[in-house]
Order: C-alpha cells, then sequence, then structure tokens
C-alpha cells in the first residue's frame, strides 16, 4: 500500500466529543503497546451490513452499501491516519452464494491479502437473525481452512441491527446472549454432529452490538447507543483493542498459508514405508509361495511315465 494513499483520518471528526475521546484515549492505549497499525479483515455472509459497519467505524462513507444483491464485487481497503496511528480496514465480498460458500469470492479475499497482516478478524452477522444453520458452519469452517485456527484467537463477532425489539417478550440482554451462545456454538465441540470434519476452536470470542442506522437512537453525550444503553461505537473499539492485547498473533497471510499443504508433497514421507510394506508384507511372501509351488508341484503325466519306465528298467 503506498503511503501517500493514506488519508489523515477526518472521519473520527464525525463523532460526538465523548466518543473522540474515548476513540484516542483506546489508541493512545495500543500506541503504547507499540502497536501503530491496525488491520482490519471484515468477513461474513452478505447483506449482514459488513460494509456499513466499515462505514460506521471510519465515520466516513467510504464503501457502498446496498440493500440488494450484487454487492462489492471485490475486497476494498480502506486506511485512515491519525497521530502516528495507522487504521486500515478490509471489507469483502459476501462469502454466500447461491446456498454455498463462494470460493471465488474466497480465493479472490486470499489474493486479496497475500503479504498483509491481519490483526482482528471481524466477523459480521445480524442480531436479528434467529437461527444458525449449516451456511454458518461452512462459512467458519471456510475462514478456518483458509487462515488457520488462530484466527479465531483475533477475532470478534459483531452483531448489525441491534437497535431491536426483541420478539416474544423476550428481555434485550437475553435475547442478545441466546443469539451469540448460538452463534458461539458453531465453534464448539458440541456441534460436531451436524459437521463431523469441524475443526473446534477453543478461544472466547467476544461478541459486540452494532446498530448503523442512521436512527439510531442516541444518548444525553450524543453517543449512539443500543436499547442496553451501551454506547456500541466506543465499545466496539475498546473490545477490538482487547483483542489486540490478548497475547495471541496477528495472522501474516503469505504464499504458504494462502496455498495450504500441497496435496502431493503431504503424504511424501510415508513413499519408503509403503514400499517396504509392498516388498515385505505383499511380495516376499508371494514370492516364497510360487517357490514352494515349484517345488511341490506334480510332475507331468508324461513325465512320470517316462520315470517309471526308467525306473522299470533298473
Ligand atoms: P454487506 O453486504 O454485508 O456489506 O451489507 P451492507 O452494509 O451493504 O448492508 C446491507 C443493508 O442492510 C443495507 O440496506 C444497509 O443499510 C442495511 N444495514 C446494515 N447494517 C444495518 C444496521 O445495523 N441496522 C439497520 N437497520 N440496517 C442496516
Ligand atoms: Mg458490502
Amino acid at each position: 500500500m503506498a503511503a501517500q494513499m493514506i488519508r489523515e483520518w477526518s472521519g473520527i471528526q464525525q463523532f460526538p466529543a465523548a466518543t473522540q475521546t474515548k476513540l484516542l484515549e483506546l489508541l493512545g492505549k495500543l500506541k503504547q503497546e507499540n502497536v501503530s497499525t491496525l488491520t482490519i479483515l471484515v468477513m461474513g455472509k452478505g447483506g449482514v451490513g459488513k460494509s456499513s459497519t466499515v462505514n460506521s467505524l471510519v465515520g466516513e462513507r467510504v464503501v457502498a452499501v446496498s440493500a440488494f444483491q450484487s454487492e462489492t464485487p471485490r475486497p476494498a481497503m480502506v486506511s485512515r491516519t491519525r497521530a502516528g496511528f495507522t487504521l486500515n480496514i478490509i471489507d469483502t465480498p459476501g462469502l454466500i452464494e447461491g446456498g454455498y460458500v463462494n470460493d471465488q469470492a474466497l480465493e479472490i479475499i486470499k489474493r486479496f491479502l497475500l503479504n498483509k497482516t491481519i490483526d482482528i478478524l471481524l466477523y459480521v452477522d445480524r442480531l436479528d437473525g434467529y437461527r444458525v444453520d449449516n451456511l454458518d458452519r461452512q462459512i467458519i469452517k471456510a475462514i478456518t481452512d483458509s487462515f488457520g485456527k488462530a484466527i479465531w484467537q483475533r477475532s470478534l463477532i459483531a452483531l448489525t441491527h441491534a437497535q431491536l425489539s426483541p420478539p416474544d417478550g423476550l428481555n434485550y440482554d437475553d435475547f442478545f446472549s441466546r443469539r451469540s451462545d448460538a452463534i458461539l456454538k458453531l465453534f464448539s465441540v458440541h456441534d460436531l454432529d451436524v459437521c463431523l470434519d469441524f475443526r473446534v476452536v477453543d478461544v472466547e470470542i467476544p461478541v459486540v452490538l452494532v446498530e448503523n442506522s442512521g436512527r439510531c437512537r442516541t444518548n444525553e453525550s450524543e453517543e449512539k447507543v443500543l436499547p442496553n444503553e451501551i454506547a456500541w461505537i466506543p465499545n466496539l473499539v475498546e473490545t477490538i483493542t482487547n483483542v489486540v492485547s490478548n497475547g495471541s498473533k496477528s495472522i501474516l497471510v503469505d504464499k504458504k498459508l494462502i496455498d495450504g499443504p500441497n496435496p502431493n508433497e503431504r503424504f511424501k514421507f510415508l513413499i519408503p514405508v509403503i514400499l517396504a510394506f509392498q516388498y515385505f508384507i505383499v511380495i516376499k511372501p508371494i514370492q516364497r509361495t510360487i517357490k514352494n509351488d515349484i517345488r511341490k508341484e506334480s510332475k507331468p503325466l508324461w513325465e512320470q511315465r517316462d520315470m517309471g519306465l526308467a525306473n522299470r528298467q533298473f
């Protein structure tokens, strides 16, 4: 990424003073920990609010938002600097198409990320989704297969459309925890019955709420708040900084990670073992059997007759 393309993070000034103070404080904390660049990869299904969340975080309309299909066909990285700190956010196309993981989109994302370091994976879904299904499982598996299990240690789940009234008279916090439990269960061992080869992720992934709508309620400091009174932008950024400081490593997307283990190389070490097995367990016994057979083989009749005749002559 060329340095001249990185713009000043002016969008931060769009936030109310209370949010700005909190954000600058969090950036200061990161700088104290020698983190001066933060690259956030945003992923999830189509239409869940990935691009809107990118815009909300940057405080500017930097990527296109669409209520209907045909969203961003390829990944886009937005970079902003502020007081020596660089924020990179990578928006990506939705990973599900026609009921399956869009492998082509995933390939494009992987190529785009080549030689970049991912500090945070922001996995976006909607709060107002009422079930998780095999598609969710597939998408999480695809991300795990692409970037390794370790990426989940650097991740958080953002649930958009968070300004909702829960159905069936449920309490907001209960609804939120039931929805996050359902999503987190995708990562747990208990879900193995549905997808046997799914690899378990044994980290606790934080779940945060997001409301991108311009009609989001505000508090007396003019910060956008959710029904539980949480100012969601500072809360999201604070959770991101907590994940950055959780002791896990950022993910460097290099060629090896993208290509995965070469299937031709994978079991190469087994070749001498297989050859030895073939020789001692298969070929040798067969040879032995053949030799025995030859030894024991009864002589043809004419030979026996000749021999008999010969015997009689003596
Ligand atoms: P993407 O496909 O995941 O990038 O989703 P978009 O950001 O393009 O959003 C899809 C649609 O959902 C758009 O019409 C957005 O205005 C809307 N949307 C996104 N996030 C929210 C949210 O938090 N609340 C509400 N009410 N609408 C949202
Ligand atoms: Mg989008």
